[in-house]
């Protein structure tokens, strides 16, 4: 029997066991339905482009949480400096060049996405300015933050039992943003957004759109779900928002503009173990 290297490092939201999958019709009806339309196009609208046309597979897309040198990490949520650093450098080794979302499906949708990686990175922790953007510059790459709206200069209170760690300022977003990293909503307060209400899944959406561009005076594009977790209701208020995608983790089946996979990257990820994580991506059309 062959062990499977990858199958004890899952995120947290595959740890807690709550895992909704995607209903694959949704979101192909949407873009069907949209692409009868010939409006203006706004930053949104192009960007959901790039994931119109998804015959095949997404791009590659990593998800990380927290760059930082905790010793605490039940989540692991958390990869080191310098292992980050590391992997940034076995993308930039095999000529991948880390890019944001918006970046990334428009070059998909431009058929130009080869030798592209999406670089995500989940809550908005304090650590982003610190560990990563200088990386970052180093490569000439970019990324996408996702920012819980309502928790900015917060803490990350919906994880009681873990580590308390701090959240980017409106300051430290708005130098984000001016630093060429795409801003995305990771929603306003970080719920579990199957089963909410639909006002509450308005709220969670259009209103965190709202203020996110408030601060980075930019159209808001990108929407990540709270622990990946998402139903048709919640699919279709991120529509409704206005956002041009949506990214979940990896675990659901089909692919709409509305969920795109990501894969999980974590502390034990050296060089060998991203390249599996990629030919598997490359194989079997996943995010892992
Ligand atoms: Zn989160």
């Amino acid at each position: 029997m062959v062990a499977d290297p990858l199958q004890d490092e899952r995120p947290l939201e595959r740890q807690r066991g709550n895992v909704v999958q995607a209903e694959r019709a949704g979101g192909a009806e949407h873009a069907a339905d949209e692409s009868a339309q010939e409006p203006a196009k706004s930053t949104a609208e192009r960007t959901a482009e790039g994931t119109k046309g998804f015959t095949g597979r997404p791009p590659w897309t990593l998800m990380y949480h927290s760059v930082d040198s905790d010793e605490q990490d039940p989540y692991l949520l958390t990869v080191s400096p310098e292992r980050f650093a590391r992997q940034m450098d076995w993308l930039n080794r095999r000529k991948l060049r880390g890019v944001a979302m918006s970046e990334l499906l428009r070059a998909h949708a431009d058929g130009d996405a080869a030798g592209l990686v999406g670089l995500t990175f989940d809550d908005g922790y304090a650590d982003f300015p610190r560990e990563v953007v200088p990386v970052l510059r180093r490569h000439g790459f970019t990324a996408t933050a996702y920012v819980v709206a309502g928790r900015m200069g917060g803490h990350n209170a919906w994880d009681a039992d873990a580590p308390r760690k701090p959240l980017v300022t409106i300051a430290q977003v708005r130098a984000m943003a001016s630093a060429g990293v795409e801003i995305g909503s990771h929603s306003l307060s970080h719920r579990r957004m199957p089963g909410l209400p639909a006002e509450e899944l308005a709220l969670e959406t259009r209103r965190s759109k709202e203020l996110l561009e408030s601060v980075v005076e930019a159209p808001v594009a990108g929407f990540c779900y709270p622990y990946g977790l998402f139903d048709d209701a919640a699919m279709g208020a991120v529509r409704e928002a206005g956002y041009g995608y949506g990214v979940g983790i990896c675990h659901h089946s089909g692919t709409s503009r509305w969920a795109l996979p990501r894969c999980y990257v974590g502390q034990r990820d050296g060089g060998l173990r991203l390249r599996a994580k990629r030919v598997r991506h490359t194989v079997r059309g996943l995010g892992w």
